[in-house]
């Protein structure tokens, strides 16, 4: 199957400071994933589900990923209580070919370790500002972007960054402390297209900018599948 047609984006959210904390609730009131489907969805073409970490198999199934072209996933808190078994499912969907948004905290889910296979740490400190360079103005998810943006509440995220070499680096963030982050990443695990997206720290209403909201949306175009498969390749015996 190529060319779905509407593009089909699972927002999966593991929704557990907006419940729990009464002054995240004020920033995301419905939750982050809910916030993420309200701009996704200006776009004709495409159509979002929203699951979350408490629904029945952490929200995600082998249907829903058979029927989701790009997944988004944000996590903090509870990265630990991802199974094993929803871990082998992501994977697998995306060495198939499913694209995968990780954003902010999510750099260190048990997902983005599997498919890229280093540690994900970093230098972290809460309460920073940041600007966000674009260093790669040509790429698809750069596009209608500005050089640079600014974000003016946001957690520090600082090199050195322990990733694989990247196939892009599409922006770079400036921290005022004076640290600086690989902030905006991709990578090809299989068939599938992986974006490491950093701003969105649950403290500040970040997902309501508009140009971050412009290059989550480019992000899940340029992640979507030319040609999904029902399974990841496997080896080939010629005759
Ligand atoms: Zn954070």
């Amino acid at each position: 199957m190529c060319e779905h047609k509407p593009l089909r984006v699972t927002v999966w959210n593991e929704f557990f400071h907006e419940q729990e904390l009464p002054e995240i609730r004020a920033v995301y009131p419905n939750g982050i994933h809910e916030c993420l489907r309200g701009f996704l969805e200006k776009e004709q073409d495409v159509a979002v589900t929203c699951v979350t970490l408490d629904m029945p198999h952490q929200g995600i199934t082998e249907e829903l990923l058979r029927n989701t072209d790009v997944l988004i996933w944000w996590s903090h808190a509870r990265q630990d209580d991802v199974t094993d078994e929803t871990v082998r499912l992501v994977k697998e969907a995306v060495l198939s070919g499913m694209g995968l948004i990780a954003l902010h905290s999510a750099h260190y889910s048990k997902i983005m370790q599997a498919l890229l296979g280093t540690t994900m740490t970093l230098h972290w400190k809460h309460g920073d500002r940041e600007k966000l360079w674009c260093v790669n103005p040509t790429h698809p998810i750069a596009r209608g972007v500005p050089a640079c943006v600014d974000i003016p509440e946001e957690e520090m995220y600082g090199e050195a960054f322990d990733i694989p070499k990247p196939d892009d680096i599409i922006f770079i963030g400036w921290f005022a402390s004076g640290y600086v982050f690989r902030s905006g990443v991709t990578f090809t695990r299989g068939l599938g297209r992986i974006f490491y997206f950093q701003p969105g720290h649950e403290e500040a209403p970040v997902y309501e900018h508009p140009h971050i909201q412009r290059i989550i949306t480019n992000a899940v175009r340029w992640a979507r599948p030319a040609c999904r498969r029902e399974a990841p390749p496997q080896n080939v015996e010629e005759k």
